[in-house]
């Protein structure tokens, strides 16, 4: 299925620092043989699918999903540095990330903000960095529950989006960008956004891509070509809700995406 929009739907998988490379091939095998095979009643068209493993296995499942025809497969980095190279001991630069097959990138995931202190500025850097080597990149943002019951949603997650896509001077590079929406209380806590809670804010980031596209020149309609996914306890069970909303397109999975049956369900639930 597509959106009204003509957006074909994004399940991905983040799978943080879960999986050795035989796990992860084991895993993403199992995803890949049950989008072909037709008793599942998948349709190739139905969405694009995305895995985010550890960096150790990266060129393995990169290349597992090189040959696959059944939908689209990003295959992606959990992060990187903005730096092309240098004494940055136990980073990667986007050149390796791309010497491994890989075409896509995470930016700004909850845990690299609130564990490991990374700053909007940082992020920027990255984003563009990754962007100019001609990655496709999913920033991630999102609002902790304190900031939500201040009140303070909207202007959490508006001023992460601008300054993630500050550094991108041009319509072309918003085009190779991602948004995920990812409350920070929802992740990996089990408790949901309700659809309209997230289609309120999706929505609302959609506004601020618009005005992100005119401020370089561009149609304020190019923001309906970017996808928005939701990521924040996304299950089979609720999948199909969240992905139904006007401006939600697609998932970023975690726990479920650890689980062959799971993430095949999500991706059911986009049509
Ligand atoms: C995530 O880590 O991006 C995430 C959404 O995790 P979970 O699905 O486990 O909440």
């Amino acid at each position: 299925m597509t959106t009204s929009n003509n957006r074909i739907p994004l399940i991905a998988g983040n799978w943080k620092m879960n999986t050795t490379p035989e796990e992860g091939h084991a895993l993403a095998t199992a995803i890949l043989d049950g989008i072909s095979a037709k008793d599942v009643g998948f349709s190739a068209s139905r969405c694009d699918i995305g895995f985010y493993p550890p960096a150790t296995s990266l060129a393995f499942i990169a290349g597992l999903c090189a040959e696959f025809e059944g939908c689209k497969v990003y295959v992606g980095a959990q992060n990187m540095h903005a730096e092309e190279s240098g004494a940055f001991t136990g980073e990667l630069s986007s050149a390796m990330v791309l010497a491994c097959g890989s075409d896509s990138v995470l930016l700004g995931h909850s845990e690299r903000r609130h564990i490991f202190n990374e700053t909007d500025t940082e992020i920027g850097a990255k984003m563009k960095t990754a962007v100019e080597a001609g990655l496709t990149a999913v920033l991630c943002v999102g609002e902790k529950i304190e900031e939500r019951d201040a009140g303070n949603t909207m202007e959490v997650v508006n001023r992460q989006l601008e300054a993630g896509i500050e550094g991108l001077t041009e319509a072309a590079q918003l085009e190779k960008v991602i948004v995920a929406y990812e409350p920070v209380w929802a992740i990996g806590t089990g408790r949901t956004a309700t659809p309209e809670q997230a289609q309120e804010v999706h929505g609302a980031i959609r506004e601020q891509l618009g005005a992100a596209f005119e401020k370089r020149g561009a149609e304020v309609g190019a923001r309906e070509d970017i996808r928005i996914l939701y990521g924040g306890s996304v299950k089979p069970d609720n999948a199909s809700e969240l992905l139904s909303q006007t401006d939600i397109d697609g998932a970023l999975v975690g726990g479920a995406s650890l689980d062959a049956a799971s993430f095949l369900g999500i991706c059911e639930g986009c049509g």
